[in-house]
């Protein structure tokens, strides 16, 4: 894999539009910022609107001239398993490159995100191999008919991610689209672009796509982002960042009434039912809320803990959490690592604040970790609130850092109601050793994934996204790959008599006087 066209030390990145990597207008180009160091990783390009025209264009061409469309289903179900392989030769590459440029721990990238997004390109090609056909039921009101569904693609997609989670997130918004014949033009966040452009430089090395299937714009959101998502050549936006940005997508989609799938924001509950498994829920519900450093849109960052077990599990979590190791995210044994950026850490910081003004008890954390290497990046401490009320905003807006906030319960009823009151409903997980009970509990949460005994559930095979205002649409799974395809109904008549079908002599009584 070639990570590094450039000659000097530091890596530059073009955009990569219709098959060749180019300068941006102007030569224009902005620095990737390691988090844990503050070091430069890179130098990529900044898209202008004519460079956002060119890539749509190029999208726009491939589509209504090039072949991608008319591939057969099979044969871009070959191609997602090719490029999976790809994958899978450069895992050790693209996780360190992941951890540098995202700030996340090697052990979460090398064991987890990678191979994950590895298993995903795998799973879009073999739903890829799904047919377009999808047949319904003869039909003989008003007439003998066959009829079926042809799924077609959309034609030109923009898609845009944000910095956190950017590898996969950059497979689950690529291989749904190609499985079912769309080109696209992507966006990277601008914080963590570096493993997105190495896998478009995998897939344009592969030679396996038509030239303007992919392109890639970088550049801010705010700039490159918007001018894309507005363009009148795009037919369908597919947006996952901040719940803010998503009501600005969707408002500049309206003109145009482009398809739009949003993936947002989340405040997403974990609940310990009286009889959970400390050992397990415990651990469980620190996992959810602290991997990825609590940047993650489905992390648990509300437990709601049941009266009975409250204090003990209080009590563990801050024993638990003091094990956790903050470091450099290349060292193996560190559990977190530092926040995207500093603008990031003040952020979380304000609401650490806010929930000290709220009355909520700081059981742990608050603060910077102190120490050299801290010194380098924005690190923070992992962070848990206990005694919190559910309708404070420390509870009900969306931290994005690593600060827990614990919600006692009497009633699981209760712990049902406060769950679902939040303008989010992205995931949750329920903890508990009944399983029925635990079913019965997950089924009244309104959110698109609920895990039992278990956190952050990203399974490929199952649809992901949120309800309220966490998004519209779903990612994933068939319903991800639907979300790609407009359908089309195809009537066939096999009536060859035309007496007593839907026609002109069957709408119009007899006129008086007509034989
Ligand atoms: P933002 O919404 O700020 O940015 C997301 C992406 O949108 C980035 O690529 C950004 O570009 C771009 N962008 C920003 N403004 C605009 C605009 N006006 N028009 C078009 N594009 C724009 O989110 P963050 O990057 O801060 O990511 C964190 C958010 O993402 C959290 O709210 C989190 O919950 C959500 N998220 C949701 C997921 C889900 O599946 N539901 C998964 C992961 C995260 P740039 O960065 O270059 O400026």
């Amino acid at each position: 894999m070639t990570l590094d066209p450039s000659e000097n030390d530091l890596p530059y990145h073009g955009l990569y539009i219709n098959g060749a990597w180019c300068d941006a207008e102007g030569g224009r180009a902005f620095d990737v910022i390691e988090p844990a160091t503050g070091a430069k990783l890179a130098r990529v390009a900044s898209a202008s609107k004519a460079d956002v025209d060119r890539a749509v264009a190029a999208a726009r061409d491939a589509f209504d001239n090039g072949p991608w469309p008319h591939t057969p289903h099979y044969e871009r179900a070959r191609i997602l398993h090719e490029l999976a392989k790809l994958i899978e030769e450069n895992t050790a590459e693209l996780a360190e490159l992941e951890s540098r440029d995202g700030g996340v721990p090697l052990r979460a990238t090398t064991f987890n995100d990678i191979p994950l997004g590895l298993h995903m390109m795998h799973v879009f090609g073999e739903l890829a191999r799904r047919s377009p056909y999808e047949p319904l039921p003869w039909n003989d009101f008003p007439t003998l008919s066959w009829n079926f569904v042809w799924r077609n693609p959309f034609g030109v997609c923009a898609q845009i991610i944000p910095w956190n989670y950017a590898f996969c997130m950059t497979i689950w918004k690529l291989a749904p689209a190609l499985a079912t014949g769309n080109t696209v033009v992507f966006k990277p966040s601008s914080l963590a672009p570096l493993s997105s452009i190495a896998l478009v430089k995998l897939i344009d090395e592969s030679g396996l796509l038509p030239k303007g299937v992919i392109n890639l714009v970088t550049g801010p959101g705010a700039e490159t982002g918007e001018y894309l998502v507005g363009h009148p050549q795009v037919d369908k936006i597919a947006f996952t960042g901040s719940t803010e940005v998503g009501r600005k997508i969707m408002a500049i989609a309206a003109p145009h009434i482009k398809k739009v799938t949003l993936e947002l924001g989340g405040k997403s509950p974990s609940i310990l039912l009286p009889d959970a498994d400390l050992d397990k829920a415990v651990d469980g519900a620190l996992f959810g809320m602290f991997y990825h450093a609590g940047q993650l849109c489905e992390a648990g960052t509300r437990c709601f803990v049941h009266s009975s077990i409250y204090d003990e599990v209080v009590e563990r979590m801050v024993a638990r959490t003091r094990q956790l190791r903050v470091g450099d995210p290349l060292d193996l044994s560190t559990d977190i690592g530092p926040l995207i950026s500093y603008r990031q850490r003040d952020t979380v910081e304000r609401y650490i604040a806010i929930g000290r003004e709220e009355g909520a008890r700081l059981a742990i954390g608050g603060g910077r970790p102190v120490g050299e290497i801290y010194e380098r990046g924005p690190f923070l401490e992992p962070t848990i609130f206990t005694n919190v009320d559910n309708r404070s905003r420390l509870a009900q807006e969306e931290i994005f850092g690593p600060v827990l906030a614990v919600i006692r319960y009497d009633e699981i009823g209760e712990a049902i109601a406060m769950a679902n009151d939040t303008m989010y409903g992205l995931a949750a997980s329920v903890w508990s050793r009944d399983l029925q009970q635990a079913i019965e509990v997950a089924k009244r949460i309104r959110a698109g994934t609920v895990g039992i005994n278990e956190h952050h559930v990203l399974n490929p095979y199952a649809p992901f996204g949120g309800f309220k205002e966490s998004g519209i649409g779903r990612e994933m799974g068939v319903a991800g790959l639907l979300e790609y395809t407009e359908p089309t109904h195809i009537h066939v008549d096999f009536q060859q008599n035309r007496a007593g079908k839907l026609w002109w002599d069957a709408l119009l009584p007899p006129i008086e006087g007509d034989e």
